[in-house]
């Protein structure tokens, strides 16, 4: 592992400050993802601020009924809380599908939303990637791409977003509250990741220094018959092939509210817009789930081992639809 500095300042202001300053500098949370990338040579920061000190670990609820998560509360915490469990079970089951009890026990909001993909080429330094060294290539496009992403893929990176959490946060519409040197600012959750185009090695919106300080998610009522689907190659402790966040309200035997993203076949987490509009105001039934699935995987860009994605999001979809809508 390369040397470098830790420090653990107590307030908000000189933890963003000694970050933005030193241009090598990055924030620590539970540690669970950079420690590794660390020890891989992935990532090698000369400073290491840990905010762990700082009083972002609170779960609250916000007055207009939304819950706020702030960063460094733990994965655990949050799948457990009563208010997660009884307002949003999809993201309780998302946090609960995600690594171990041991990691969910260390890892934080702000933590998952900036963690890293598992492109094991992105991993191993001594292959190509374009996202650990810009411009080198990307050794995925023709090497072995069975767990990379079939949409929001460019020719430059096709790593899949790993994260499970980030998957509810999208179809929830969630917002990302942050702090930089400069103040405060508010992103929506579905803008937060960045699609890879040229420049993949740019995975956030945020700037060098910028602290993620919350996620607030929106009150919602329908979201308490929601549920999340992950499929993977073990029962447990394994990434999304593919996954589903689904959040659906029948009323009078017409959909009146429906959100759906999916995870482990996008770049970003992937709130599919348009497979809601196709059942938006239409009566459920299974032929309508299939269309609305086709619509969510439209454009779906697959490489030599990862064609399987397509229909097995679909089929994900299509079993998240039936389970809430209570129809075979
Ligand atoms: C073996 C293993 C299996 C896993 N399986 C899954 C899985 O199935 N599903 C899943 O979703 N995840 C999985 N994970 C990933 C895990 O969820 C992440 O490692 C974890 O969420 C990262 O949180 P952390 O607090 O430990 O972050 P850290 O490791 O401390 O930080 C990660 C990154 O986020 C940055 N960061 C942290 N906090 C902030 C903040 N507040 N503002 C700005 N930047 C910040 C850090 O600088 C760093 O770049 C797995 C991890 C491991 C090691
Ligand atoms: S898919 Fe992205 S992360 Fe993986 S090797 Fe290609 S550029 Fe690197």
């Amino acid at each position: 592992m390369h040397p470098f500095h830790y420090e653990q300042p107590q307030e908000l202001g000189s933890s963003v400050d000694r970050v933005s300053r030193a241009q090598e500098a990055s924030f620590l949370a539970g540690g669970t993802g950079l420690l590794d990338l660390m020890k891989l040579g992935v990532e090698t920061p000369a400073l290491l601020v840990d905010v762990r000190k700082l009083p972002l670990a609170q779960i609250q609820e916000l007055p207009d009924g939304g819950v706020r998560l702030g960063a460094l509360a733990r994965n655990s915490d949050v799948a457990h809380h009563p208010l997660i469990r009884e307002r949003y079970p999809v993201l309780s089951e998302a946090l609960l599908a995600g690594a171990s009890g041991q990691i969910r026990n260390m890892a934080t909001v702000g933590g998952n939303i900036m963690q890293r993909t598992r492109c094991s080429y992105f991993r191993d330094t001594s292959t190509p990637c374009n996202k650990r060294t810009p411009g080198s290539g990307c050794s995925a496009l023709e090497g072995i791409n069975r767990g990379h992403a079939v949409l929001g893929v460019s020719e430059s990176c096709i790593a899949t977003h790993p994260s499970d959490m980030c998957v509810p946060l999208a179809a929830l519409g969630a917002t990302v509250r942050i702090q930089g040197p400069k103040g405060e600012r508010t992103v929506p959750f579905t803008d937060f990741h960045l699609l890879p185009g040229t420049t993949p090695q740019r995975e956030t919106v945020l700037e060098h220094g910028e602290l993620v300080l919350s996620v607030d998610v929106p009150a919602l009522p329908a979201a308490k018959r929601s549920l999340y689907i992950k499929v993977r190659d073990r029962a447990s402790y394994a990434f999304a092939l593919t996954s589903v966040a689904a959040i659906l309200e029948v009323e009078g035997g017409v959909i009146r509210q429906v959100r759906l993203a999916l995870g482990g076949v996008g770049t970003k987490p992937w709130r599919a817009l348009a497979a809601e509009q196709k059942l938006m105001g239409q009566a459920p039934s299974p032929p309508l789930y299939r269309e609305a699935a086709q619509a969510a995987l439209e454009g779906a860009k697959a490489r030599e081992h990862n064609g399987f994605k397509v229909e097995l999001a679909q089929r994900t979809i299509v079993r998240a639809l039936t389970t809430l809508g209570g129809r075979s």
